[in-house]
């Protein structure tokens, strides 16, 4: 940084320069005006350096001035509801318990979280490609899936609190109320499926019941699948959709609810390749925090481990495990949310589903505790062999590999709820800054607004009109917001409550330099734009191409 003097119409102006690097070229920037007097110039050019200096010291310590906030499940629910996220379905008539409606804010971030999961999980690989399957379908396939057999909870009342809630049936002995302590009254199995009838006629044959999980259409659907996107081992298919299960105790905000969604794959291998993991496992230093079902077993806390020494040790037996949790977790990472806040819990032998060989969970440590956000089931050839033998119709497909037809095997069904996905990013992105206001740093991808255009005061014709010339350019592409309400000040603070990432403001200046101001939510710091590459660089700052302080 050097000082340079200019003179002006006989007059001396000092001004703070850097030298940067651009297109290969070094160039010279203004970065402060110094004032008239070289004096003045020194002391101002000192404190600026000093300022820049502290800004890069915070960065390095990692002190910032706003800061993730716990909240509780309720805190959360409430910031929901009055922010437009997420209601209580029809409240007017006092709601219906484990359902929920996104408002105008919420339903942008829960599409913007599936888009999202679609564009890594189907859009950017060769190998999985994704459908849309029927909320109600053929009930045999319950019936073959084993899920109207299986697919019970015991439901348990408290002796003492009356609390209510479903059990495993295997730890129904041991089990106490999860509120008091309590003693624990059995009300017997229960099938968690919604069921309805189809057609007007009520009788046995038009009953059937809405999905309780997204993938048995996958299976159904299996053969026509892999023919029409012309599938080579090892593939996935995808989905994303509504799932309902009568939860009995329907709880904690959006964690446990009656209607919600998935998004699920099932990655198919060839059975007896199981070991093949052509995705470099093995030799991965990505970081998991491990709970295994020995470490449960013996009352151990989780340890961190990279996949390489946790495949070593055969704590994950399998390399396509280890590949499936690292792809997902790094899916929540790069998305912004908290690594500290995730573990990895392998299912006791107790636990396992009817179909599984392995299960690990994705837990989260939300406000209630560490709980599973995802599971991650190696489901074997259960379904297709169930659905092939009920059916009569072949499943097997030719694998060009071995060059023989083979049933192949789900390695790794990785089944991840929307809603409990909508939490961790809100949870995460939750923070407030040193005079208590919410600022939701939602990463941009996401965040439900892109940008909020302003004009700086609203009686300034000219400013509304290139304000609002800059708002109908942005929407062409993005959910943007225009706003000429209010002071400044608060017009920035309501849009970092619901996490909008960048405002834009509109002033004097914009209509003889053609350019406005770009404000960044999570440091406040501003910078001018040319008006002409508001969209080119908005573009760039939403998906991570270029940094804020770099613009
Ligand atoms: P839990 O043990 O919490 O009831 P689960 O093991 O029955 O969950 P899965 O059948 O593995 O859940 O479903 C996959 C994912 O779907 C879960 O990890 C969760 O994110 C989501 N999910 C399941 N049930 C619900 C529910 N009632 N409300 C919201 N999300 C759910």
């Amino acid at each position: 940084m050097f000082i340079v003097k200019k003179e002006i119409k006989g007059k001396d102006y000092y001004y703070l320069r850097e030298s940067i690097r651009e297109d290969g070229k070094v160039k010279a920037k203004t970065i402060a005006y110094l004032g008239k007097t070289k004096k003045e110039a020194e002391k101002k050019a000192k404190e600026f350096k000093q300022k820049i200096e502290e800004g890069n010291m915070e960065e390095k310590t990692g002190k910032k001035t706003i800061e993730n906030k716990k909240i509780t499940i309720d805190e959360l629910a409430n910031f929901c509801k009055r922010k437009g996220f997420v209601y209580p379905t029809a409240e007017i008539y006092g709601g219906l318990a484990g359902f929920w409606d996104f408002g105008p804010i919420g339903s942008e971030l829960k599409k913007n979280i599936k888009d999202a999961w679609w564009k890594y999980h189907v859009h950017a690989r060769d190998d999985i490609v994704g459908i849309d399957g029927a909320i109600i379908t053929n009930p045999k396939v319950w019936e073959t899936s084993g899920h109207v057999e299986n697919f019970t909870d015991v439901a348990v009342v408290c002796k003492k609190c009356k609390n209510k809630f479903k059990v495993d049936e295997s730890e129904l002995k041991d089990a106490v109320c999860d509120k008091c302590g309590g003693e624990l009254e059995s009300k017997g199995k229960f099938v968690p499926m919604f069921t309805t009838q189809v057609g007007p006629i009520e009788e046995d044959s038009s009953m059937a019941y809405l999905r309780p999980e997204t993938a048995q259409l996958i299976f159904t659907d299996f053969k026509l699948i892999q023919d029409n996107a012309r599938l080579k081992l090892p593939f996935g298919i995808a989905q994303i959709g509504k799932s309902f299960r009568n939860e009995i105790a329907p709880r904690n905000f959006l964690f446990r609810s009656r209607e919600f969604e998935q998004m699920e794959i099932e990655y198919f291998i060839n059975p007896d390749k199981k070991e093949d993991c052509p995705k470099d496992a093995q030799i991965d230093n990505f970081e998991l925090n491990i709970y295994s079902a020995e470490m449960q077993e013996k009352n151990q806390e989780s340890e961190k481990m990279t996949i390489k020494k946790a495949l070593n040790k055969k704590i994950i037996a399998l390399p396509w495990h280890a590949y499936w949790l690292k792809t997902e977790l790094s899916w929540f990472y790069e998305l912004g949310a908290n690594p500290e806040n995730f573990r990895i819990r392998q299912h006791t032998k107790n636990e396992k589903s009817h179909y599984s060989t392995d299960t690990w969970d994705i837990e989260y440590k939300f406000p209630i505790g560490w709980k599973e956000l995802q599971g991650i089931a190696d489901r074997g050839t259960y379904d297709l062999n169930a659905h092939q033998e009920k059916s009569q119709k072949s499943m097997e497909i030719m694998d060009d590999a071995s060059g023989e037809k083979i049933l192949p095997t789900v390695v790794a069904e990785p089944s991840l709820g929307v809603e409990r996905t909508f939490m961790v990013f809100m949870l995460d992105a939750y923070s407030t800054n040193e005079k208590e206001e919410v600022i939701l740093k939602l990463n941009p991808k996401i965040a439900p607004i892109k940008a909020a255009i302003f004009p700086l005061v609203k009686k300034d014709k000219k400013l509304v009109e290139i304000a609002k010339n800059i708002y109908k350019n942005l929407r062409e592409e993005w959910n943007v917001l225009y706003d000429q309400s209010g002071s400044i000040g608060r017009r920035y603070a309501r849009n970092d409550e619901i996490g909008t990432p960048f405002c834009i403001t509109t002033d004097e200046d914009s209509i003889k330099n053609k350019d406005a101001t770009i404000r960044n939510r999570d440091t406040g710091e501003q910078k001018r734009i040319k008006i002409s590459e508001i969209k080119d660089t908005l573009r760039k700052l939403i998906s991570g191409e270029i940094e804020f302080k770099n613009l």
